[in-house]
């Protein structure tokens, strides 16, 4: 919770620097019966940490929130800190400021290897080599391309979001219908309110069966099966339509026991490495920044992170890339 709430400072920065809006503070549901962990996990989270939160019953949900159709047993807890993000827009912002700042962006280049040495480190990509001093890894879902020695406890995983038309888009503004995450039947739903006025995002967490697509033109093709998503929107909401308009993957790094892999790399000080944030690693990151920064410059953070090096895993068996 200090990283969350560290983190949730700099972005307020961040959107202070560019003059721009990607943070909506409209809090957050968590949806599910109630005898399900989850729900008892964001008490326990919220009391731990001083955080107002709602908790409401289906019926008074159902008051509240009539864009949802809850079950008798529903139960949602309603934390008033949680909130939106535009992430895109968020990340370009970012990237703007930061090169305001003298930073470089080789946007088009894909890291072959890293090799470090007594006195620096070279990163190859492709025909081109880049001599620094020390390097960060935070390449998510895809850390094990550049690290091998994480292969056995970083999974990547991708799923697959879809944007569904909302009838009357007025009802899913942020203000009105908060992001939310929604447990039952052992499938984890999430969602997000419309912040370009016409399409409401909604996904599962599990993943979901793809199909090749094998008479395209273009060759083969993988899509995704979104029955379970699009029933889900068909009984539970009121006014979305139960076709989605866009539907696209997305790959996130996750670690077997959901915490992320943050610190320098056992076999060189000259590597850091930040990744497998486990599907939570958004809201995370303008502090995990600021740790990154921290670690290349003295080695250590000021925030509690000892017990998320890659060491905690036993990963000696596999040979180290570094
Ligand atoms: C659908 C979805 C919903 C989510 N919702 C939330 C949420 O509500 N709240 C939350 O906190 N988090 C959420 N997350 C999780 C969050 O987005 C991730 O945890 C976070 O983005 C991980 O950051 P990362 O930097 O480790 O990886 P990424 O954001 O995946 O970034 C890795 C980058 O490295 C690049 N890359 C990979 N390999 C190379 C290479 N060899 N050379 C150069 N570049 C490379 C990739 O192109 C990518 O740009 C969600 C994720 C998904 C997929």
């Amino acid at each position: 919770m200090p990283l969350i709430l560290a983190s949730y400072k700099l972005w307020s920065e961040l959107e202070t620097a560019s003059r721009a809006k990607f943070v909506w503070n409209c809090g957050f549901m968590t949806i599910s019966e109630q005898t399900d962990s989850r729900l008892a996990k964001a008490k326990e989270c919220a009391d731990a940490t001083g955080i107002a939160y709602e908790i409401l019953d289906g019926r008074e949900a159902g008051r509240r929130y009539p864009q949802h159709r809850f079950r008798e047993d529903d139960f949602v807890l309603f934390d008033g800190m949680g909130g939106l993000y535009a992430s895109e827009y968020a990340i370009a912002c970012a990237a703007a400021v930061a090169e305001e700042a003298g930073a470089v962006i080789h946007r088009d280049a894909r890291v072959d290897r890293i090799l470090p040495d007594e006195e620096g480190v070279t990163i190859v990509a492709g025909d081109r080599s880049f001599r620094v001093g020390r390097v960060v890894v935070t390449t998510g879902g895809w850390a094990s391309e550049l690290l091998p020695e994480v292969n056995d406890v970083l999974m990547p995983k991708r799923t697959w979001q879809s944007w569904y038309f909302a009838e009357d888009p007025e009802q899913f503004l942020p203000e009105r219908f908060p992001p939310f995450g929604r447990t039952f039947d052992g499938v984890r739903f999430h969602g997000a309110p419309t912040i370009d006025r016409r399409f409401v995002c909604i996904g599962a967490v599990e993943e979901l069966p793809e199909r090749i697509v094998d008479n395209d033109p273009t060759g083969p093709r993988v899509l995704p099966d979104m029955s379970i998503v699009n029933e889900y929107v068909q009984e539970y909401f009121n006014g979305l339509r139960s076709d989605p308009v866009r539907v696209m993957p997305a790959l996130d790094g996750y670690t077997v026991d959901d915490n992320p892999i943050i610190g320098v790399h056992g076999a060189s000080p000259r590597v850091v490495v930040l990744c497998g944030f486990s599907g939570h690693g958004f809201k995370l990151a303008p502090v995990m920044g600021q740790i990154a920064a921290d670690l290349v410059l003295t080695g250590g953070s000021g925030q509690l992170i000892d017990e998320l090096k890659l060491e905690r895993f036993d990963v000696s068996s596999q040979r180290s890339s570094v």
